[in-house]
């Protein structure tokens, strides 16, 4: 039987990243499972948004940490690249949401960073092609921008292989198993068990049916699409990247004369288990895009449709993720229920994970972030109402 110090079950963006960060502070043996390929799951799937327009100052720490190693990745990392590009990033609100909007500014100005309240006569500056109408101001953040899950969990990976990570691919765990409430390894389904100090659980959508009999895991699963539409030669693509607060529409340049574009819809369908959420764009999609693009963005709105995927968001009630022991046991942890904003954070995320881990005070505090906090009657608050935005 194998023996570990640390099983981080999930190799997606959490997963990679905190093994990466593992095996850097020294945490002994540590092995990462995943059922399938690395990076499979909805890591490969993310939109890339970087921002740190947050209500609360543990997403505010952690976003705007994990944008500091994205940027100084040769130096934080020293392998690969996390595709990390600013392009800007623009929240454009109406104006019932103009106050929340910049009481947000002002929070993350007292965290340093550079983030300020635009009027919509300031707008064309920073994003010429976006329509002001309906638009009473926007947060502009010069510093947001896009990056690339896939290339950060393959760096993170090929980094920490170097530093004596194990990976085990298509290694799906079936249990974890126990000595009372003392977590001490896992099964995998071909019925291998794994003896394991401390085991992480880091499978995002898929971890109610990883947790199953343990923990009923406190989130809902909603599907979320992103559209490819293919700009005509000679079409201007957008500067920024802007998720419109007025519209629900989420607009990026993308690879070549692509953007991508993703419109929040109302009635999202709610999936039972990660695996019945299906690939390919659902019929409907694109009508669905069209509207807002054409309130927001009038020039891009006629671009034909070339593609697209979906995915999930694992959203818990208060759409801030799950961070801690797992409740009712020992030895083992969730960082999970990212609920559809995990992506810049990851990389601040699993180094405070190796801390948890290896009992050191963790650089940002999470404890607002405690799986239990809900069975405690604690929500973190919300700016603009449930949703991704948070
Ligand atoms: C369409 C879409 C767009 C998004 N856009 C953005 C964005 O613009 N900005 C942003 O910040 N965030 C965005 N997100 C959210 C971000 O992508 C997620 O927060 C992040 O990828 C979550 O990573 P994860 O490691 O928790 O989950 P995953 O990437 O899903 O990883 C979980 C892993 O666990 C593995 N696994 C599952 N079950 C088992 C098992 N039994 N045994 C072993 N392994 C198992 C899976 O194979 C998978 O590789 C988006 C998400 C989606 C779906």
């Amino acid at each position: 039987m194998a023996t570990y110090d640390v099983c981080v079950i999930g190799s997606g963006l959490v997963g990679a990243s905190t093994a990466n960060a593992l095996v850097r502070q020294g945490a002994g043996r540590v092995l990462l499972l995943d059922r399938g390929n690395a990076g499979s799951g909805d890591s490969a799937l993310t939109f890339g948004m970087v921002r740190r327009h947050y209500t609360n100052p543990v997403l505010i720490q952690l976003s705007m940490a994990g944008t500091e190693i994205l940027a100084n990745w040769d130096d934080e990392v020293g392998v690969g690249s996390g595709g990390y590009v600013p392009t800007g990033y623009l929240l454009p609100v109406p104006e019932r949401l103009v106050a929340a909007c910049q009481a947000n500014v002002e929070r993350q100005q007292g965290y340093g960073l550079d983030t300020r309240l635009l009027r919509p006569n300031e707008i064309a500056d920073v994003e010429p092609l976006l329509s002001t109408e309906g638009v009473a101001a926007a947060a502009y953040e010069p510093g947001g921008g896009v990056c690339d899950g896939r290339l950060m969990i393959d760096s993170w990976l090929l980094d920490g292989l170097g530093r004596g990570l194990e990976l085990r691919q298509h290694a799906p765990v079936s249990a974890i198993t126990f000595n009372g409430d003392r977590a001490t390894g896992v099964q995998l389904a071909n019925g291998e068990h794994i003896e394991a100090g401390q085991v992480v659980v880091a499978t995002g959508g898929w971890s109610p049916e990883v947790l199953a009999g343990i923990w009923a895991v406190p989130f809902n699963l909603v599907r979320i699409q992103v559209a490819v539409l293919r700009l005509p030669p000679g079409h201007v693509a957008p500067a920024a990247v802007t998720s419109d607060a007025v519209s629900n529409v989420v607009v990026r340049a993308a690879a070549g004369r692509d953007i991508w574009v993703v419109a929040y819809q109302s009635d999202t369908p709610v999936i039972g288990v990660r695996d019945d959420c299906q690939r390919p764009l659902l019929d409907g999609y694109e009508a669905a895009i069209r509207g807002p693009l054409t309130e927001r963005f009038p020039s891009l709105a006629t671009a034909p449709l070339v593609g697209g995927w979906g995915g999930a968001y694992d959203a818990t009630p208060d759409w801030h993720p799950l961070v801690g022991r797992v409740p009712g046991t020992e030895a083992l942890w969730i960082c999970a229920g990212w609920s559809g904003h995990g992506l810049k954070s990851t990389p601040a995320i699993g180094r405070v994970m190796a801390s948890l881990l290896t009992a050191e005070t963790p650089a940002i505090d999470v404890s607002d972030l405690a799986p239990d906090r809900f069975a405690r009657g604690f929500e973190n608050p919300l700016a603009y109402g449930p949703g991704a935005r948070a």
